[in-house]
């Protein structure tokens, strides 16, 4: 197994789509991270396995649903670090295993099951010490890997952006569970916004989600620098409609940058919409941060 790059490219778009509008766009390519690992999960793992190792943990275990990005990520990051895998998986086993899980299960993670019902309070005192009776010692990822812990790794495509010689005034990423984000507000510095783009329908919950993480992770940033923009998408998680991939597939063929649906694709319409709308004031610098995700594209 690969090891993940960071210092990841950081690329102008120069699309002829947006040029009139007066800003400039890059984006940080984190999908170039490893080809199993999608980049923003390697970023929230990184200091997650520290935490395990200092622990003195030889098994990782977390949660996710059956086309996880972070199920897949966290078996290829363990078969690379060394550590044994457990993944938690939503619901039933269905055979033949999706490109996932099959990937996951070739990389070593013991699979298991577990009904809706139990999951939806799987981060409980219960039902983790179910997991132990059952499995042994184990080190908790939570599902996304966003905790306190995945921090750090995001705040590092921020760091990693400033290091270039480039001043941004706007960063903009796509969110599930917003962990990213809250990373990446960690490491904002005064007059710089970012924007998340929920993937799910009703995305205004996360704004609770991360003003949690911040809290527990001490980190004060004015609520003033960021946003959540709720409208981009299409109809919740992992639905798509004709204009978004209509609008991905002429993206990729200008600009040689490919998408997933999922997130990024929902992301970079939002972000395009938005500059088409002029909602960027002339001579703004905005980065997009290109999460990954992108084996669900290679079955
Ligand atoms: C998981 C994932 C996200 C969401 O990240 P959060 O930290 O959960 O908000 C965004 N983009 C891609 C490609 C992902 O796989």
């Amino acid at each position: 197994m690969k090891q993940p790059i960071e210092n990841t490219p950081l690329e102008e778009i120069k699309d002829p789509v947006i040029t009139d509008y007066g800003i400039r766009l890059f984006i940080k390519r984190d999908d170039l991270t490893h080809p199993a690992i999608s980049g923003n999960k390697w970023r929230k793992l990184k200091y997650n396995l520290q935490q395990a190792k200092k622990e003195g943990h030889k098994t990782l275990l977390t949660f996710g649903g059956a086309y996880s990005n972070h199920i897949y990520a966290v078996a290829a990051a363990g078969l690379w670090m060394d550590f044994e895998t457990i993944g938690v998986i939503r619901g039933e086993e269905h055979l033949p295993l999706n490109p996932t899980l099959s990937f996951a299960k070739e990389a070593g993670m013991k699979l298991v099951y577990m009904d809706r019902t139990t999951f939806r309070t799987h981060e409980s005192p219960e039902v983790l010490q179910s997991l132990k009776e059952e499995w042994g010692d184990f080190y908790t990822v939570p599902m996304g890997g966003s905790n306190v812990f995945a921090l750090p790794g995001c705040q590092e495509i921020v760091k990693e952006i400033e290091a270039e010689p480039l001043t941004f005034d706007y960063i903009c990423c796509a969110c599930g569970t917003g962990g990213t984000l809250a990373g990446i507000l960690s490491g904002l510095k005064d007059g710089q916004q970012a924007i998340g783009f929920p993937a799910l329908k009703g995305g205004e919950f996360l704004y609770d989600d991360i003003h949690k993480l911040l809290e527990e992770a001490s980190v004060d940033v004015p609520s003033s620098q960021w946003t959540l923009n709720c409208d981009y998408h299409f109809g919740g998680y992992a639905k798509k409609k004709p204009e978004l991939l209509a609008f991905m597939e002429a993206f990729e063929e200008r600009n040689q940058i490919p998408l997933e649906f999922i997130y990024t694709g929902k992301m970079m319409y939002g972000v395009y919409d938005l500059i088409q709308k002029g909602y960027f004031p002339e001579g703004s610098q905005i980065v997009v941060v290109h999460t990954g995700g992108l084996q669900i594209k290679n079955g």
